[in-house]
Order: structure tokens, then sequence, then C-alpha cells
């Protein structure tokens, strides 16, 4: 089983649960309605990595996210995560109406920053995502559809959340494709002050 760690102890995940189109320019830029309930999905723990890798079937396309971990039924943690998507085979299982979980849920494609502690307020998170030093993402809870503390409950009257598991609250907008030797840094900072931070280069 893959693992993440928090306040640098490990902690293995049995799933992450994550949030489709929860910023309103994001679901627009997808041409996506804008929901009235959360588009929920998961992502086994065989999904989970630390190293980032690009795609070798089609272009893989990176979602930045502020990622919250569950510890006794509450948010304790907080890292930033790329949720990696097949954007060409979403469309395509999107179009027939299949499941996503081949475009959303491979090997490597819930990539994580450390999880520190979030003694922070939630609506004071924010993240911003540097490709090659150019900022492409950044967005925060303020400007999500459904805050996390909703969230934690829509998603908690269907699936138990374990000690561990990871919830990814969405993308903003600013997605895109990405290529082998890309540069990325992922921040999440509580209002201007940064919590947690980690740089890549895709493989
Ligand atoms: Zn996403």
């Amino acid at each position: 089983m893959n693992r993440i760690l928090f306040r640098e102890q490990p902690v293995t995940p049995s799933k992450v649960v994550c949030v489709g189109r929860n910023y309103v320019a994001h679901a627009k830029e997808l041409n996506n309605e804008v929901p009235t309930s959360p588009v929920i999905f998961i992502k086994p723990n065989s999904a989970i990595s630390g190293e980032l890798q690009a795609g070798t079937d089609e272009p893989l396309h990176y979602e930045g996210e502020i990622a919250l971990l569950i510890m006794d039924g509450v948010i304790a943690g907080v890292a930033f995560g790329l949720d990696l998507t097949r954007r060409e085979l979403q469309s395509t299982l999107k179009q027939k109406g299949l499941p996503w979980e081949r475009a959303k849920g491979f090997d490597g494609s819930a990539v994580f920053s450390d999880f520190v502690a979030l003694d922070d307020p939630l609506e004071s998170l924010r993240l911003q995502l540097d490709i090659n030093e150019q900022r492409v993402q950044e967005g925060g809870c303020g400007e999500m559809i459904f805050k996390p503390a909703f969230l934690i409950e829509a998603i908690g009257h269907d699936f138990t959340l374990e000690d561990g598991d990871i919830i990814m609250t969405g993308t903003p907008n600013g997605v895109g494709a990405f290529q082998r030797g890309d540069r990325f840094l992922g921040q999440v900072l509580a209002g201007d002050r940064l919590l947690v931070s980690r740089q890549w280069t895709a493989r």
C-alpha cells in the first residue's frame, strides 16, 4: 500500500475522494454545467505517488488542488495535490456515460506534497501552481462552490472517511497538458503565509 507523510510520519490512506467542478471558472473552461450537488469520484490507494510522471499513452493534464487529510473524522492536515487526468480518454468516457476510473484513477494519478498539520481556518487556504516559473493556477476555499465542511458531510453520507483518507477539493481554472521535464512548484498558503510546498520535475 502507498503511504503519504503527515507531520513526518507515514500514513496509509484507504482512498482519495475527489471533488469535480468545484470552482465555477474551471467548470466553464471544460464546458461543464456548474453542479448543484458535489461531483465525487474516488482514486484508490494504488493511485497515490510522491513523484510526477508524464503521460505515455496520451499527454496528461495537471489539476492543482488543496488536499485535506482526515483523522478521527475531522480535517487534520493539508497538502498540495495534483489530480492527474487523461483528458482525451475522460472526454470519450464522459460522452459515452461510462465511469472515469481509467482516466482518473490510474497508478500515479494522485500526487501529493507532504501533509502538514492544519491549524489555520479553512477559509484562509489558497493554492498556487507554477510550471516552468509561470503561474498557471491559483484559487482557494473562498471560491469553492462547495466548502470543505459541506464536502465532509456530503462525502460521509456515502463513504466512511477512514483515518488517513484524503479529500481533493477540486481545481481552479488554468488546467492543461504537461510534458516530461516540466518543472512544477505547488504551494498551499493560509492567507499570505506558506504552509507547505513541493517541487517536482516531470519524469
Ligand atoms: Zn480534480
